[in-house]
């Protein structure tokens, strides 16, 4: 498949057309989406409709954007105007949004075509998109084994080649993971950089929207594109859009680098390897390389399952059978409200509102919401001290390649382990690339994580291309 960058180049000088390019994003959609189970709707018709305007645009001799013609998959915890969206969940079947995410009127302002939204775990919670309401996206690399999750149909897209680019959102992982596991680049955002405004809440302190691709450079047109500040979101950075496309090529030359032990810390050899690996190819381009130990790391995970599961149980409370969706009918409202919640919410959502409700509840806020306060606040402290030895850190993003079907279902703990890597940087609002380096059991691809301070996206971005370079190489 082409790369959104020369998609768009060609769109927009008339070599091709987003309504060719289109066509072939359908065609591949219809190839394996019965197979792999990646979108839960295709806008065809709208789709084509916005690819018919942009290729009338260029024809009038418009600059259409610097992703003209090129389409994108949506995870389906995004608005849209008159699209479903249903963040994978009974509870939202038939919503339509009456407004369009910041992202989506982002998109197509840079001549992207949206094509459809992505199955996710329900409200985005889990690492394997098997806790879909609607079943689970299958790796397109090994049908047999999960893409990750959450954002695993949005993964799939790009893996599959239904689409150069897709969105995902990443709260403790859901973008970082799922790319290592189909061998993606995926980056989670600093926190406020990309507008919330439309990403359907599962904890607001943590969400992020980002990018899925194959190549670097995409991610970085792509991030550029929707980034920046935007006032319908409170906690969105007052700043323009930061120039990420123009470093992308800047090298790690001069950069001290840290490996974190505790970023491959029970990770599996061959995973292991492939960080190994990363790191002399960052040396062999002229970075510094350090060892650090960073011991809060390991305190991520039960901070974020406190914290996170708070949050949902309260932005959760609006499903209530009267504003959206699904209703079930009962006695009295009480009634209704709890008919709607049993039938409408699967067993990993009611699972953390239920964590989530007793880690605030009166007597035990302060031994578990509160504490799991103090241990972020002790994260952010690590992670400043490290960036004074360090400009970026570097470890594994998941540790193992993609897992097949059903290995960690019955043991919720397992499968939160999926994020221990990538844990820490949403809990610091910072932000964080994983780039697929080597390959690992059954010839699987490996996830190596770069991790770097707020605004460090586009020295990320730079890392990332040395280690892209490195690979084609080799
Ligand atoms: N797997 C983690 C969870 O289930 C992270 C999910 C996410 O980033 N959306 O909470």
């Amino acid at each position: 498949m082409k790369t959104a960058q020369s998609i768009a180049r060609e769109v927009q000088s008339g070599e091709s057309s987003a309504s060719a390019e289109l066509d072939n994003s359908l065609s591949a959609i219809r190839a394996r989406d019965e197979e792999l189970n990646v979108f839960l709707y295709v806008d065809e018709e709208g789709a084509r409709a916005t690819a018919a305007s942009i290729d009338e645009r260029v024809a009038r001799g418009e600059d259409v954007g610097p992703l003209a013609g090129v389409p994108i998959a949506i995870k389906d915890n995004m608005c849209q105007t008159g699209i479903p969206t249903t963040c994978s969940s009974k509870i939202l079947e038939g919503w339509r949004p009456p407004y369009n995410a910041t992202v989506i009127d982002r998109l197509i302002a840079a001549g992207a075509v949206p094509v459809g939204k992505t199955n996710l775990d329900e409200f985005a919670m889990g690492s394997s998109t098997e806790n879909s309401a609607f079943g689970p996206t299958r790796n397109p690399l090994d049908p047999s084994r999960v893409p990750g999750g959450s954002s695993g149909g949005s993964a799939a897209a790009v893996a599959a080649n239904m689409t150069p680019l897709a969105l995902g959102s990443d709260t403790g992982g859901s973008i970082r993971q799922p790319a290592a596991l189909c061998g993606l680049i995926g980056m989670k955002p600093s926190y406020g950089l990309v507008s919330r405004y439309g990403l359907i809440a599962f904890a607001s302190s943590l969400d992020q929207i980002g990018p899925f691709s194959k190549n670097v450079m995409d991610a970085a047109i792509l991030l550029e594109a929707i980034a920046g500040h935007d006032p319908l979101d409170s906690t969105s950075l007052p700043e323009p859009s930061p120039s990420l496309v123009a470093h992308v090529n800047d090298g790690v030359a001069g950069k001290r680098i840290a490996l974190v032990r505790e970023l491959v810390e029970g990770a599996d050899e061959d995973v292991v390897i492939s960080v190994n690996r990363a790191v002399e190819a960052l040396k062999d381009a002229g970075a510094t390389i350090v060892e650090l130990s960073i011991p809060e790391f390991r305190l991520g995970l039960s901070a974020y399952y406190l914290i996170a599961p708070a949050e949902a149980s309260s932005n959760l409370a609006r499903y209530d059978g009267v504003r959206y969706g699904l209703r079930v009918d009962a006695e009295d409202v009480a009634a209704m409200n709890e008919a709607t919640r049993t039938a409408g919410f699967g067993a990993e959502v009611k699972r953390r509102i239920m964590l989530g409700t007793y880690a605030l509840s009166a007597g035990y806020f302060d031994a578990y919401y509160g504490q799991a306060l103090k241990v972020r606040t002790r994260m952010i402290d690590a992670f400043k001290r490290a960036y004074q030895q360090a400009d970026l850190l570097i470890g594994a993003t998941t540790p193992s390649v993609a897992f097949a079907f059903g290995t960690k279902t019955s043991d919720p703990m397992s499968m939160y382990l999926s994020d221990v890597f990538t844990i820490p940087t949403n809990l610091a609002g910072e932000a964080a690339v994983s780039v697929p380096f080597g390959t690992g059991e059954a010839g699987l691809p490996v996830g190596v994580q770069l991790l770097g301070p707020g605004r460090s996206e586009a020295q990320l971005f730079a890392a990332a291309r040395v280690l892209e370079i490195a690979e084609d190489r080799s």
